[in-house]
């Protein structure tokens, strides 16, 4: 497989250290507020990742921490604890939020068929790490205690930035428009990695540590994480592209002072998801939440299906429209293959075989995801049994992860109880005249949901479907509709 490697700017054949192991780190959400879409892009495309990595045989380690502690609301080490802040705004304690967080990141995750990494790991739960690795630091003069706090000394390494060639001035933390100047700072680059004095006395978490009371900064966080779980080397170290600097700037520059080697072989940066006016936001417009998705009536997987339209290296624009689009092309995927006949014979496992290479050839190219997507159709074209169709389509959905013959499975049960309850006999009328077997399928759902005096579905129905622009009018022992 080939993977686009930030660190070395190119394509590159991925070869773990380990034959029997993939080591996977991915940084985990700051859980001050619930994840907004934009996050859970970065976490649906590093799934597809680690699912594809099981695919191809590789025996997988991921590990994930979160953010419960130390994030300020400037990268830049200024400004407020998220956390306390998220505390504040809703008037509980900071354990209480991030308890609150954690378990709706989860709940999300499930929604939208992310698997749990198999390790997760609270910030707050690794302090011995964190100092073992800073008292080292500090021993062998990469760090430096200033003002109360440790930092690390960047002037110290060789190389610093790693993933571009920034303009230094440009880019330099301390010195950005609207970010104030820590005059405790030898060099404008350099980084907390323990705070005890801060402009802010009311952090709510502090420990015990040879520099004081505090509490750790932010991306002393991974590599402590890391290192207690995955040992002194990483072979894939994820994250959105928003996280290449400072943050893994930073963790390279710990990780590899303090062990003094290489640590990761491959940083894989997941592109924005952004809104037609800009950057996504948890605090300004509207707040895109799996939440907001679902109460307007769209099935979380439909927006994974969405993200996987698009490479994950190209940024995306999130619109209604979009999303409509995807909604749409999902439910007659659906449809299609609910159409097919389970068990109309063997499986044919030559056939098995050559489409699972054809995907593989996709997705060996970088994650191509569009391409892995395009394989579901050739697949539904394929001249070949319903059996064996259903069971290629399942092979590649343990990658792709969009659920789809359990929801095509539900879909024709749901049409198979209409009929037999005299659904059959129930008329749809398109007014254009082009028929659409999801629109279709939902319209009986709706018929049989009144037919069982379950008033409250039918009115849900006739309102996914009024989200999706279609216009729906009764007519005797049967319906009329029209797109809006
Ligand atoms: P945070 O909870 O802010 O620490 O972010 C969690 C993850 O989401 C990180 O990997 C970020 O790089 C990523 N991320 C933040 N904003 C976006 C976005 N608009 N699109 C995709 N990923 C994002
Ligand atoms: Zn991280």
């Amino acid at each position: 497989m080939y993977l686009y490697n930030s660190a070395s700017h190119k394509k590159e054949e991925f070869v773990p250290n380990h034959p029997d192991i993939v080591k996977m780190y991915t940084c985990g959400p700051t859980v001050y507020h619930y994840a907004h879409i934009g996050n859970l892009r970065s976490y649906i495309m590093e799934d597809v990742l680690e699912k594809y990595l099981r695919f191809l045989g590789y025996h997988v380690k991921r590990v994930m921490n979160i953010t419960d502690v130390g994030h300020l609301s400037s990268d830049a080490d200024t400004g407020e604890d998220k956390m306390l802040k998220g505390a504040k705004r809703e008037h509980k304690s900071v354990m209480e939020i991030a308890r609150f967080y954690t378990d709706a990141f989860f709940d999300d995750c499930r929604k939208l068929n992310i698997k749990r990494p198999d390790v997760v790991e609270p910030a707050t739960n690794c302090i011995d790490e964190y100092i073992k690795i800073i008292t080292k630091l500090i021993d062998t003069g990469y760090a430096y205690l200033a003002g109360g706090n440790v930092y690390f000394d960047t002037s110290k390494l060789k190389r610093y930035y790693i993933f571009n060639d920034h303009n230094e001035e440009d880019l330099a933390v301390g010195v950005r428009e609207g970010v104030e100047e820590d005059a405790n700072k030898r060099n404008k680059n350099d980084f907390v990695l323990w705070f005890t004095k801060s402009k802010f006395e009311d952090q709510a978490l502090k420990w015990d540590s040879p520099w004081g009371v505090g509490y750790p900064g932010w991306h002393i966080e991974c590599s402590g994480i890391s290192m207690k779980h995955l040992g002194e080397d990483l072979d894939i170290h994820c994250g959105g592209v928003d996280n290449m600097f400072p943050h893994h700037t930073n963790e390279i520059a710990q990780s590899e002072s303090y062990l003094g080697h290489k640590w990761t072989n491959y940083w894989v940066h997941v592109a924005h998801l952004n809104t037609a006016d800009g950057k996504m936001s948890k605090s300004k417009g509207e707040f895109l939440t799996v939440s907001l998705l679902e109460e307007k009536g769209y099935d979380p997987i439909a927006y994974r299906f969405f993200c996987l339209q698009s490479h994950y290296r190209k940024s995306l624009v999130f619109t209604w429209e979009h999303l409509d689009n995807a909604q749409k092309a999902f439910e007659k995927l659906i449809a299609r293959i609910a159409a097919l006949a389970p068990d109309d014979g063997a499986v044919d496992e030559a056939a098995l075989a050559q489409y699972r290479e054809k995907f593989v050839a996709q997705m060996d190219n970088d994650l191509n995801t569009p391409n892995g997507v395009t394989a579901l159709y050739d697949v539904l074209k394929a001249p070949a049994n319903g059996a064996t169709k259903r069971a290629i389509l399942a092979a590649l959905d343990a990658v792709l992860g969009l659920r789809l013959l359990e929801k095509a499975d539900a879909l024709r049960e749901k049409n198979a109880k209409a009929a037999a309850s005299g659904g059959a006999a129930f008329t749809i009328v398109a007014e254009d005249g082009v028929g659409d077997a999801a629109v279709e399928a939902l319209i009986r759902a709706r018929a049989e949901a009144k037919r069982a005096k379950d008033f409250a579905e039918a009115d849900r129905i006739r309102d996914e479907l009024k989200a999706q622009g279609v216009e729906l009018t009764d007519i005797p022992n049967g319906a009329k509709w029209k797109r809006g």
